[in-house]
């Protein structure tokens, strides 16, 4: 019932002629937007030129982060007015790199999904553990906070709308994945802890993706999985034939 989500996440890579190429290949072969979204979300430099290049396919463009103002003297920052004029439709928030290298938190995320939502963009909100929490056990309740503080203020029908990606930070560029019932363990904790803050049928729309070193031949197996309803791609999203085999999955 929930629509699967693709998302690749193209981090600082890939050079201008690169991207459009890339989207030149993938056009004619994006499913249909009824059956999956697809998703890529590039460099900011490149948003402008990819929505233009992807206009008459399903595939979707997002940007990676965005400031939570709409404008002002923010040098160097990217209002989401200014994403939403140029037809971005989605908005990745508190990537965990964006944590580590770029001081964000739980609060400033919140404060970046509100501002998505209210000029219409779609938030993919990671979270997810550190390898040292993972084995003093703490996954749960660090993933289960991100979660609380991430959404808090948000109102029911923007819950439905949420994607949450789970990025365990140790599985990320890594080449090691989760395994696929250790990713959906996670993600139906994330899920639980939604309806609890909300309710059952909020948190039944919500799409959860996994994200961390997935693969053409290890996503078939998460996508079968209860809870996870797609996946946020690093490396695996940057090839055009390794991104159509993801959305083929999906
Ligand atoms: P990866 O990146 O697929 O290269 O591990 C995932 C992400 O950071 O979203």
């Amino acid at each position: 019932m929930r629509k699967p989500i693709i998302a690749g996440n193209w981090k600082m890579y890939k050079t201008a002629t690169e991207a459009k190429q890339f989207v030149e290949e993938v056009n004619g072969l994006v499913p249909d937007s009824e059956k999956l979204d697809a998703v890529i979300c590039a460099p900011a430099i490149f948003l402008a030129q990819l929505v233009v290049s992807a206009e008459n396919s399903p595939l979707q463009i997002g940007a990676q982060t965005m400031s939570e103002e709409d404008e002002g003297a923010f040098t160097g920052e990217i209002s989401p007015v200014q994403l939403t004029d140029i037809g971005v439709k989605y908005v990745i928030i508190g990537h965990s790199e964006r944590r580590q290298y770029f001081n964000e938190t739980d609060e400033s995320a919140n404060k970046k999904v509100k501002a998505a939502f209210n000029h219409g963009l779609i938030p993919i909100l990671c979270v997810g553990e550190t390898l040292e929490q993972r084995e003093n056990g703490e996954t749960g309740a660090v993933v289960e906070a991100q979660v609380e503080q991430g959404i808090s203020g948000l109102t029911e029908e923007q819950i439905t709308q949420l994607v949450i990606a789970y990025e365990p930070i140790w599985a990320i560029g890594t080449g090691k994945t989760a395994t696929a019932e250790d990713a959906n363990e996670v993600c139906g904790i994330v899920r639980k802890k939604v309806a609890a803050l909300y309710h059952d049928e909020a948190a039944e729309k919500l799409r959860i993706q996994y994200g961390g070193s997935v693969k053409p031949a290890t996503i078939d197996e998460l996508m079968g999985m209860e809870h996870i309803d797609g996946a946020l791609v690093g490396g695996a999203s940057l090839e055009a034939g390794s991104f159509v085999k993801l959305l083929e999955a999906g």
